[in-house]
């Protein structure tokens, strides 16, 4: 015999899971619960834009309120609301979706805490911080009876009429007694900047005091007077989401302020905008290196339909862009699910493909345009391009004409532009074209001093990516090495004739060179008596490249 059937989930279960497994970011609640204040908003808009609802749409606004007295936040929105039916249908039954969603990702917690908690637990998050939470809603539909839903975090609820009298719903959270914290203005003011920065519709928090304007004193000095406001969190359309064509340069630095206050201008960025085959708006800056230069990551926000989600990018933008700034916005990055699978995701692929072909096209953009410019922001962008080059093929395909090389000149070359400088002058007719360059200009300045005098150029290559870089040029450039410039190969690149004499003697010199070898006691060093182009430096001693790398490597635990 067969049978078919349903198998239940039994929602009692479920408040206490969420409670306990959602700890660490039980804030999220106040996210969800605007974001469906702002879905209903836009919803009403929408019907309105298509002729479905005739009535007044009045002033859309969210209104978050605390009262610390009676422990309650209460959520308000003038949007579509909902009948007792529609209650029944979205609210009710989400509890099972809501379930399926969080035994989904409860799999996934042994792997990465961060997944549960972070992404679309919707509506029954408010109990992560609520034990009593009430929907008083009425619908926009003509002649619809306004509603009350009821629920202690369990699985009873009550609907019964309620008192609305004006289109649009209330959720009214009774704040649990462990969760107060989330009483206090400032803990919600702070999260709605978090979360709700960006949204599409006013979120309004309160009244805030304004300094104004107020005439003039008799000594024609401006007076002022505090005046109080509506506390708008959010700016509703953020840059990214207008036209490119429609905004400025000084647009592009004011949001860059907004998003960060305490930042250096940026040197230039990108506006992504894209809506096949995957949807993706946002504008990336490259920033101003610090002068103590460190990586700081996590810099990008990451967004989907204006809400904030999160700004840890890891696997949507390639590694090396991580060091951009900025915003990307993209409903089409799956949120809610565990980061392996993020990596497998076709649109995330696509996406990580995406960016890292503006990136380089704005960069060939930059550079066929005003090399010089380029040149001049290149101290601040090398890192970002050899990063690029080491680690993304895709990247190194079109960028690496743009990758710089200068001089202890100050003169700048792309790979093929050095080589082919130099081939001319390298005497050794080598089968590689061979690149000098130094690690530390004052330190080794004796040397450059003698490759120079020789008519060498040197490079600097000075850099926190440059070691690796040097590795990746030479595996991926054949017919060129490397060299710095105090490697013992300097010698073998200069023509015998073009050598000083000795001023001594052949015995003087062995003399010598058993003497240094005693002084110096390392096997490793070559030890030879040469004279030198350069007389500020009576000695010199090299080591061959490969053992000087091998100890750079060691000396930074690695390559
Ligand atoms: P989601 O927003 O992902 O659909 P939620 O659990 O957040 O899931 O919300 C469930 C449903 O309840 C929404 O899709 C919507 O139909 C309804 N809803 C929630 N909040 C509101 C609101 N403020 N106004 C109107 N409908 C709402
Ligand atoms: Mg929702």
């Amino acid at each position: 015999m067969q049978e078919k059937g349903t198998i239940s989930i039994h929602t009692e279960n479920i408040f206490p899971i969420i409670k306990k497994f959602l700890y660490s970011d039980h804030e999220i609640f106040l996210r969800e619960l605007v974001s469906n204040a702002v879905d209903a908003s836009q919803k009403i808009k929408r019907l309105a834009s298509l002729g479905e609802y005739k009535g007044e749409l009045g002033e859309l606004i969210v209104d978050v309120k605390v009262d610390k007295k009676k422990k309650t936040i209460t959520i308000s929105d003038r949007g579509i609301g909902m009948t007792a039916d529609e209650i029944k249908k979205y609210i009710n039954q989400i509890a099972f979706s809501g379930a399926t969603e969080f035994v989904e990702k409860y799999k996934d917690k042994g792997e990465d805490q961060q997944i549960i908690g972070h992404f679309g637990l919707g509506f029954y998050s408010a109990f992560m911080v609520a034990k009593h939470v009430e929907i008083h809603t009425l619908s926009y539909q003509e002649g619809a009876e306004p509603a009350i839903w009821s629920c202690d975090g369990n699985t009873e609820f009550e609907i019964k009429p309620g008192k609305k009298k004006e289109r649009g719903t209330d959720i009214i959270l009774k704040i649990a007694d462990d969760s107060e914290e989330f009483l206090e203005d400032h803990r919600i003011q702070g999260i709605l900047d978090k979360y709700s920065k960006f949204l599409p519709i006013p979120i309004r928090f309160g009244e805030k005091e304004k300094q104004e304007e107020d005439g003039e004193d008799k000594d024609g000095k401006k007076k002022w007077k505090t005046v109080k406001v509506d506390n708008i969190i959010n700016n509703p359309t953020p840059l990214w989401t207008r036209s490119p064509s429609d905004l400025t340069d000084q647009d592009y630095l004011d949001f860059y302020k907004e998003l960060y206050p305490f930042s250096e201008e940026p040197l230039f960025w990108i506006h992504l905008n894209v809506d096949y085959p995957f949807n993706l708006t946002g504008i990336l800056y490259f920033p101003k290196l610090k002068k103590d230069f460190e990586f700081q990551k996590n810099k990008i926000q990451l967004y989907s339909r204006q809400v904030f989600i999160t700004d840890e990018v890891k696997d949507i933008v390639p590694d090396f862009l991580q060091l951009l700034h900025g915003v990307i916005d993209s409903p089409d990055i799956p949120l809610n699910v565990s980061r392996s699978y993020l990596q497998s995701d076709s649109n995330v692929k696509k996406i990580n493909g995406y960016i890292t072909k503006k990136v380089a096209d704005k960069l060939g953009e930059l550079f066929k345009k005003d090399r010089k410019a380029y040149e001049e922001k290149w101290s601040d962008i090398g890192v970002f391009v050899k990063y690029g080059i080491i680690s993304e093929d895709k990247f190194e395909e079109k960028a690496k004409d743009y990758a710089l090389l200068k001089s202890t000149e100050g003169k700048f070359y792309n790979i093929d532009e050095y080589k082919a400088a130099v081939e001319a002058n390298q005497t050794n007719k080598d089968k590689s074209v061979v690149f000098l360059y130094t690690t530390d200009e004052e330190q080794q300045h004796g040397y450059i001093e003698t490759a120079k005098k020789r008519s060498y150029n040197v490079l600097v290559l000075d850099g926190p990516v440059d070691s690796h870089f040097i590795n990746h040029v030479e595996q991926k450039y054949e017919g060129v090495t490397l060299k710095r410039v105090d490697s013992d190969v300097i010698d073998k690149l200069i023509d015998k004739d073009e050598k000083k004499e000795s001023v001594l003697s052949e015995d003087e010199q062995n003399k010598v060179t058993e003497a240094f070898k005693k002084a110096v006691n390392d096997e490793k060093n070559t030890i030879t008596v040469e004279p030198m182009a350069t007389d500020d430096l009576p000695v010199t001693i090299t080591l061959p490249e490969f053992i000087r790398r091998m100890r750079d490597m060691q000396a930074t635990g690695g390559g």
